[in-house]
C-alpha cells in the first residue's frame, strides 16, 4: 500500500480536504483503488457533540460513525467506502490508550505521548492495510503546522514513513502564497516558515500545493523550490476556482499533481480520462435555467449545511439548472413574517437541526410553503416540523409539538424515540447510520426513487408520534415510508400539493455529482415546475 499524508500550512481553510478528495479522483481515474482519512488532533471523540457554528456540519457514515464534513467531499468526489476508521480523533486515540492503561496493558511502565500515543495513532492508519481494499491512502491531518495539539500526529507520521520507507509514503503540504497588494507581488516566506516548522520535527515534504490567486511566476516556484527543498517540478499551484469546487480535479490534473504523485510512487498509468467529470462540470457552471431556493436555517455559517448545498448542485446539474440558495435566519421570519423573505422563491427547504431556538420560523416557513403551493422539501427537523404545523393548522390541534421543544405540549406530535428513553450519555448516542425503509405503493416518494425499499442515513433521538398517525393521515398527510416494521415513520408528503416531501432521514449524504440524489434532483425539477421553466 501507498501512502499519501496531506498537511496544511500557514492558515486553516485552504481547503485541505478538498485537495486531498480531488487528488483522490484523479488517482482513481488511473485505475488505483484508494481511500481516504482524516486524523484530528481535537479532543472531542467525534464533532458529534460539537455547535455546527464552530465545527460545520456533522456527516454521517453508512455505520452511522458522525464525522468531520471532510469526509463529505471524500465521498463525494471518490468511491471510497468510509467507515468509523476513517476519522481518527485525539479524544479516540486518548480513550483507547488510557483504557488500555487501566486494563494494565502497559503495566509497569510509564504511558507517554512517544511511543504510546503515536503507536495508536499509527496502529489506526496502518488499520487500513488489513481491512480496505486500497492501493492508495490518502491521510489528511487536520490543522495547520505548528499548532500544538497536532504535533503528536505529525510524529507519528515521521516514524510511520520510516518504517513503510520513503518510496511509500509522499508528504503533501498545502499551503498559502498570499499576494500582498503594497509589494505587488506573491510571497513565499510565510510557506518557508511553515516547511521549516515540518522540517523541525524531522518531515519534509515532497508536493508542495500552493494556494494562490495570481498565477506563481517562474521566479516565485524557484524560490519555493530552493528555500523548502521540494523539488521545481512538485511545487504545484493550486489557484482559487473560479465558479465550483468540482473544477478543482480538472485544475490540479492541469498542473499535473497526479501524474507527480504516480511518477513518485513509480505507479504507470495512462492519464486520468476526466471527459465525464470536465462535462459534468460544465453542466453545473453553465446552465440553461435558474431557481431560488429558500433554507431556513439558524446556523449562518455556511458550512453548516454542506452537504445540503452540495445535493442541490449535484441536483442542479442533473435539471440544466443553476440554484441560488437564499438562507434565511428563521428568527428573521419569527419577527417579520414570511412572506418578505419567502414571497418569490421557487422552493423551501427547512434542513436538520437542535434545540428550540428558530422553531417556530420554521413552522411559519413550512406553512407558507403548504399554504402558497411552493415546493418544499424537510430533512429530519425539517419532516418533524412539517409534521407539528399540518397537526396544527389543518388538524387544528393546538399547541401541537415535538417534545425536544415542549416538554409539556398538550399534543406531542414528534416525541422521543422509544429506545431513546433510557439514553443519558450524548455523544453517539443517537439513531445513527443507515437504515432501511419501506416506500408506499403510488406515493410520491416511491415514484421519485422508483423503488419499494431504499437505504438512508439517519440522525435523530425524536420521531414522528405513532398516535396521532391516524388523525393527521384523515386530513390528508399521507405516510409514505416507514420502517421495516412499519413503525417508524420515515417520510410523510402531501398529495393535494403541488411537491410536498419532509424525510426523517438525511439524503444529503448520499448524493455525488455524477450521482445526484433522486429526492433532491425531483425537488429541483419541481421547483423549475413552480417556476414555469419545466413543464410538469
Ligand atoms: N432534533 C431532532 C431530533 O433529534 C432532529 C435531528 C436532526 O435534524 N438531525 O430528532
Amino acid at each position: 500500500m501507498k501512502y499519501i499524508f496531506v498537511t496544511g500550512g500557514v492558515v486553516s481553510s485552504l481547503g485541505k480536504g478538498l485537495a486531498a478528495a480531488s487528488l483522490g479522483t484523479l488517482l482513481e481515474r488511473r485505475g488505483q483503488r484508494v481511500s481516504l482519512q482524516k486524523l484530528d488532533p481535537y479532543l472531542n471523540v467525534d464533532p458529534g457533540t460539537m455547535n455546527p457554528l464552530q465545527h460545520g456540519e456533522v456527516y454521517v457514515l453508512a455505520d452511522g460513525a458522525e464525522t468531520d464534513l471532510d469526509l463529505g467531499h471524500y465521498e463525494r468526489f471518490t468511491n471510497a467506502i468510509l467507515t468509523r476508521a476513517n476519522n481518527v480523533t485525539s479524544g479516540q486515540v486518548y480513550e483507547t490508550v488510557l483504557s488500555k492503561e487501566r486494563r494494565g496493558d502497559y503495566l509497569g511502565k510509564t504511558v507517554q505521548v512517544i511511543p504510546h500515543i503515536t503507536d495508536e495513532i499509527k496502529a489506526r492508519i496502518r488499520l487500513f492495510q488489513e481491512t480496505m481494499n486500497a492501493d492508495i491512502l490518502i491521510t489528511e491531518i487536520g490543522g495547520t503546522t505548528g499548532d500544538i495539539e497536532g504535533l503528536p500526529f505529525l510524529e507519528a507520521i515521521r516514524q510511520f514513513i520510516l518504517q513503510v520507507g520513503p518510496e511509500n509514503a509522499i508528504l503533501m503540504h498545502v499551503t498559502l502564497v498570499p499576494f500582498i497588494k503594497a509589494a505587488g507581488e506573491l510571497k513565499t516566506k510565510p510557506t518557508q516558515q511553515s516547511v521549516a516548522k515540518l522540517r523541525e520535527i524531522g518531515l519534509q515534504p515532497q508536493v508542495l500545493l500552493c494556494r494562490t490567486e495570481r498565477p506563481l511566476d517562474q521566479e516565485v516556484r524557484e524560490k519555493l523550490s530552493l528555500f523548502c527543498n521540494v523539488p521545481l517540478d512538485a511545487v504545484i499551484e493550486a489557484r482559487d476556482v473560479e465558479h465550483s469546487i468540482y473544477e478543482y480535479p480538472l485544475l490540479l490534473q492541469q498542473e499535473g499533481l497526479d501524474e507527480k504523485v504516480c511518477r513518485l510512487f513509480g505507479i504507470q498509468s495512462p492519464p486520468a480520462e476526466m471527459s465525464a467529470w470536465r462535462h459534468l462540470v460544465k453542466t453545473i457552471v453553465y446552465p440553461t435555467h435558474h431557481v431560488k431556493i429558500a433554507i431556513i436555517s439558524k446556523y449562518e455559517l455556511q458550512d453548516a449545511y454542506k452537504s445540503i448545498y452540495e445535493s442541490l448542485t449535484h441536483a442542479g446539474g442533473a435539471n440544466d439548472c443553476g440554484i441560488s440558495i437564499v438562507v434565511v435566519d428563521a428568527e428573521e421570519i419569527e419577527r417579520y413574517g414570511p412572506e418578505k423573505y419567502l414571497a418569490h422563491v421557487s422552493g423551501i427547504l427547512v434542513p436538520g437541526g437542535f434545540g428550540d431556538r428558530g422553531t417556530e420560523g420554521k413552522i411559519t416557513a413550512t406553512r407558507y410553503a403548504r399554504e402558497n403551493s411552493i415546493p418544499y422539501l424537510g430533512l429530519c427537523l425539517g419532516m418533524q416540523i412539517a409534521t407539528i404545523e399540518f397537526a396544527r393548522n389543518v388538524c387544528q390541534l393546538a399547541g401541537a409539538n415535538s417534545t425536544e421543544f415542549d416538554p409539556s405540549t398538550p399534543h406531542p406530535v414528534i416525541c422521543l424515540l422509544e429506545e431513546q428513553k433510557e439514553v443519558s450519555e450524548k455523544g453517539g448516542s443517537m439513531r445513527l447510520g443507515t437504515w432501511p425503509t419501506i416506500l408506499k405503493e403510488g406515493s410520491a416518494a416511491q415514484r421519485i426513487y422508483g423503488r419499494y425499499e431504499i437505504a438512508e442515513r439517519h440522525r435523530h433521538r425524536f420521531e414522528f408520534n405513532n398516535t396521532y398517525r391516524a388523525s393527521l393521515e384523515k386530513e390528508g398527510l399521507t405516510v409514505s415510508g416507514t420502517s421495516l416494521d412499519g413503525d417508524l415513520v420515515e417520510m410523510i408528503e402531501i398529495p393535494n400539493h403541488p411537491w410536498f416531501i419532509a424525510v426523517q432521514f438525511h439524503p444529503e449524504f448520499q448524493s455525488k455529482p455524477n450521482a445526484p440524489h433522486p429526492l433532491f434532483q425531483a425537488f429541483v425539477a419541481a421547483c423549475m415546475v413552480h417556476d414555469g421553466v419545466l413543464k410538469k
